[in-house]
């Protein structure tokens, strides 16, 4: 029997884990990631806060859900197979006042639903003991949520898809994928066409995904909107006044997380991520924008209909956006001794935020299959999280049974 030739489209830490999966499953296949950029993970991947989601906002019995608690369990597995820090720092969501309590509670009860261990409410003297510079009247403490670098995992993948005798092709931007009967052919930007053609495509090209999905055929919403996050370092010698990460109760009609502490994994603190438009899809220093990605959003419906009904959240975010001592004073409210630390700003991020035609956003992960071609259509946070779970379903669930 022939083996089975595969595609993928993407060398993010979704790409990655897919490929790395069904060499996995079935050590016989024949397995090729297309990246567009010179390495693996320049983009979301190694953009993000760095956190392992332990699940708790999700809404239960979604993929989100399902995938991020699945998730946890082989990210950190796989971190302490291959020597990668995985660091277990735990994280507050802290409620600032009596408005905020009901949401906080429904944090809680989803966190139950969801499975999500050792999850308490505590009040702020307790508070006080977890983070000892934190104020709040309410917190939701989750004691396994853990940092990581998603960079340094999603390069340990790719070298195990090499070693396992996968390729992957870098410097491949892939313009479309073309089904002929039972055929995939990979065609690139530069109008070659990939010399062997495959049985099955997996596209997970992130901030790119609408736009290779309906060039190779597939439905032209939603469409990923680009959202930015900025994050600062704070000054090295106020580091130690947050202990983990703290984060704000979310603000429903929003499906950012909003500013937090965030501790990393090489042991720097930061503030952020805001969340606000980017006038480009990977313009990642805020300098360049790019015509096209602007006036793909400019002359999306859904996007005007989202800017009308979240002129207040805009208003906020944009406040943060102009100013850094508003940044850093919006983070303060959770720890007042930093309402005057110095910050330095460190790289953006720029979320794939998958938006219908409506204007809402959508927010569980959207992977759908046509034909034998499979388009991640929505993965943002915790997709990293969720990363190699999310492969597995991919592989066992989407992809034909063979
Ligand atoms: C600010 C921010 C904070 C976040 N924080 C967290 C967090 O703390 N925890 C968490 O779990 N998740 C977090 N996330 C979400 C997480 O980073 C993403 O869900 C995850 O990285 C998505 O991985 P991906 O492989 O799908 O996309 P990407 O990492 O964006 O990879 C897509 C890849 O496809 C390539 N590509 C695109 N088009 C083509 C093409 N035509 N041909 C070839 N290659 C192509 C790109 O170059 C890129 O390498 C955050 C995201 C952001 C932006």
């Amino acid at each position: 029997m022939n083996k089975k030739r595969y595609a993928i489209i993407g060398g993010g830490i979704n790409g990655l884990s897919v490929a790395r999966q069904l060499l996995l499953d079935d050590p016989g296949v024949s397995v090729t990631v297309f990246e567009k950029e010179a390495a693996v993970a320049q983009h979301q991947s190694s953009h993000n806060s760095g956190v392992v989601h332990a699940g708790l906002y999700y809404e239960p019995g979604g993929l989100k859900a399902r995938l991020c608690r699945r998730g946890v369990e082989l990210v950190r597995n796989y971190c302490l197979e291959n020597a990668i820090p995985f660091d277990e720092c735990g994280k507050v969501v802290v409620a600032l006042n009596q408005e905020e309590l009901p949401r906080l509670d429904a944090i809680y009860k989803k966190s139950i639903a969801n499975g999500v261990p050792g999850m308490r409410l505590v009040d702020a003297g307790e508070l006080r003991e977890i983070e000892p510079n934190c104020v709040g009247i309410r917190a939701l403490h989750s004691p396994h949520t853990a940092i990581v670098s998603y960079g340094q995992i999603a390069c340990r993948i790719a070298q195990d898809i090499e070693q396992r005798g996968g390729s992957i092709r870098l410097s491949a931007p892939v313009a479309r994928l073309i089904e002929l009967g039972s055929r995939i052919h990979v065609e690139l930007d530069s109008g070659e066409v990939h010399s062997e053609h495959f049985d099955f495509a997996i596209a997970c090209s992130g901030l790119q995904s609408d736009r290779l999905a309906v060039k190779s055929g597939d439905e032209a919403t939603p469409k990923i909107v680009p959202f930015f996050g900025q994050y600062y370092v704070i000054d090295e010698t106020f580091k130690s006044h947050v202990k983990g990460l703290i984060y704000p109760v979310p603000d429903p009609r929003f499906p950012f997380l909003g500013v937090h502490f965030t501790k990393r994994i090489d042991g720097q603190m930061t503030i952020g991520p805001n969340a606000f438009i980017s006038l480009g899809r990977e313009n990642y220093d805020g300098r360049r924008p790019n015509l096209r990605d602007v006036a793909d959003f400019l002359t999306y419906p859904g996007f005007w209909k989202f800017a009308s009904r979240n002129v207040a959240t805009t208003m906020r975010e944009l406040k943060t956006v102009l100013s850094e001592s508003v940044f850093v004073r919006e983070a303060a409210r959770y720890v007042p001794t930093l309402a005057d630390v110095a910050v330095t700003p460190s790289t953006r991020g720029i979320r794939a935020q998958a938006m219908q035609c409506d204007g809402s956003l959508v927010d569980d992960f959207v992977i759908r299959r046509q034909g034998n071609i499979t388009h991640i259509r929505n993965a943002p946070s915790p997709g990293a999280t969720s990363s190699m779970a999310i492969a597995e379903y991919i592989v066992r669930e989407v992809l034909p049974k063979q």
